[in-house]
């Protein structure tokens, strides 16, 4: 099958980069009894995802692409983003801190949130970080705040009300959708219209579509009503008000095999086919693509610690479960993973095919990361991979039964040598209990002393 040629990559290549990374870090240590659990970034892949997307829009004249913060919330993933040239769009006061640690340059920084505080715009402001407001009464408490001179570029989110795809929780234009301005509820182009005429200083409309299970049709769809409303807008006020588009980001990942598919170069065609003028020139864009760009970099690999037969199947019980894998396992249906099997050592296991769940350590039955799945047949000390997981992943962690944070370790290939570098070192018992109130230990035996007079 001839690649696309965005995808910079090639079945073969995955498949063997993950094989060669997986037996280097058992030999180094990384893996095994001790580490049962761990992510993986592949560092080369990561700067590839980013020059693909970078071809993809080559033709488009003034382009500003951020990365999704809440893919991958990881600093050293978001320096490693940054040194690739890519902005970071933001979600929360915690996402904009890991961005500005990263390095990100305040002004290539987009804050989208549907509840900031006063407190985060008032910050936001002062840094010139772009803001999208979500609603027109956030556009009400910008106007109270927004200082003298302020160098944020500020937009107004829209819920182009397209519909949704595949998967509801990931569907974010559909006509009850919590997000950004309902364009299409009665009143509503006519509020946004005067919106912007009573607004010298907003500038940008921004949507995101949706995200995995959403059509490339459906997201172009959207994205060209965004571009109409900014053509009636700049007709009103009388002259070129909207300056910039934020398209969002939301190109689904294939997670059926190595094959990049949608690609960003189909993502462009649909957009020019549904809105020829939508990339032009005439509006600068920007995007915030977060899956597209880090799932297919990365994975995790663990421990099988035991292995079980109940009611006629067999379990690997593996300790990658719902605090790594939360959406896998709590809708399995619509986030299945790859795995893989590999022997103590790190090489692919080659034993019999068996129907097997592999489930994850939580004491919660719904915690199987592969349903009756067919693979080599797993044994005690043999390692797991779940392919596709350098997006929401390995940072999104569930803290269900006290789990620690994994260590994430970024890879790099160099011929037949993988070298790893830390991102994130795997969480301690004492850190957990740290985080849990150690410090206040007696707080519920003495905390209250001397207020209610006992
Ligand atoms: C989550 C999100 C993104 C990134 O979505 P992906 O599906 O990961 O590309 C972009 N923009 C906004 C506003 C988001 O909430």
């Amino acid at each position: 099958m001839a690649l696309p040629t965005d995808s910079h990559r090639s079945e073969a290549s995955g498949a063997s980069s993950v094989a060669l990374t997986v037996r280097q870090a058992v030999t180094d240590g990384l893996l095994g009894e001790d580490r049962p659990l761990a992510g993986f970034v592949d560092v080369q892949g990561v700067r590839d995802s980013v020059a693909g997307l970078r071809e993809a829009f080559a033709r488009v004249p003034d382009v500003l692409h951020t990365f999704a913060a809440k893919a991958c919330a990881l600093v050293p993933v978001l320096r490693l983003l940054a040194d690739a040239g890519t902005g970071c769009e933001v979600a929360s006061a915690g996402e904009l801190r890991l961005a500005l640690d990263a390095g990100f340059d305040p002004a290539h920084i987009v804050l989208d949130s549907p509840a900031k505080t006063r407190r985060e715009i008032r910050e936001a402001l002062a840094l010139g970080v772009a803001l999208n407001a979500d609603s027109l009464d956030e556009l009400d408490r910008i106007d109270a705040l927004r200082p003298e001179g302020c160098a944020s570029v500020l937009g107004v989110r829209v819920n182009p009300q397209v519909g949704g795809g595949s998967i509801g929780a990931m569907s974010t234009a559909t006509a009850t959708s919590k997000f950004g301005v309902a364009l299409r509820d009665a009143g509503a182009r006519a509020r946004l219209v005067e919106a912007f005429a009573r607004r010298p200083w907003l500038t940008r409309l921004h949507a995101h579509v949706g995200s995995q299970g959403c059509p490339l049709p459906l997201i172009a769809e959207g994205l060209a009503a965004v571009h109409r409303l900014a053509e009636e807008i700049d007709a009103h006020v009388g002259h070129r008000r909207v300056t910039s588009l934020d398209l969002g980001g939301g190109l689904p990942v294939n997670f059926a095999d190595d094959t990049v598919t949608p690609t960003y170069a189909q993502y462009v065609a649909a957009l020019t086919a549904a809105e020829p003028a939508l990339l032009d020139g005439r509006y600068q864009v920007v995007t915030e693509f977060g899956r597209s760009l880090v799932a297919k970099n990365g994975f995790t690999a663990a421990l099988v610690e035991y292995v079980k037969d109940a009611g006629g199947r067999r379990v690997a019980v593996t300790h990658a479960g719902g605090q790594v894998a939360t959406r896998t396992v709590l809708m399995p249906d619509a986030w299945p993973l790859r795995v893989s099997a590999f022997g103590p050592d790190g090489t692919p296991k080659r034993t019999p095919v068996v129907r097997q769940d592999v489930a994850g350590p939580l004491c919660f039955a719904g915690d199987v990361v592969a349903h009756d799945r067919p693979l080599p047949e797993l044994a005690e000390g043999d390692l797991v991979v779940l392919h596709d997981t350098g997006g929401y992943y390995f940072s999104a962690h569930w803290s269900y039964n006290s789990l620690p944070r994994p260590a994430v370790y970024g890879y790099l290939l160099d011929g037949e040598r993988v070298a790893f570098a830390t991102v994130r070192s795997a969480q301690t018992v004492r850190e957990i209990s740290e985080e849990s109130g150690l410090a206040r230990a007696d707080a519920l035996l003495t905390g209250f002393a001397g207020r209610c007079g006992s």
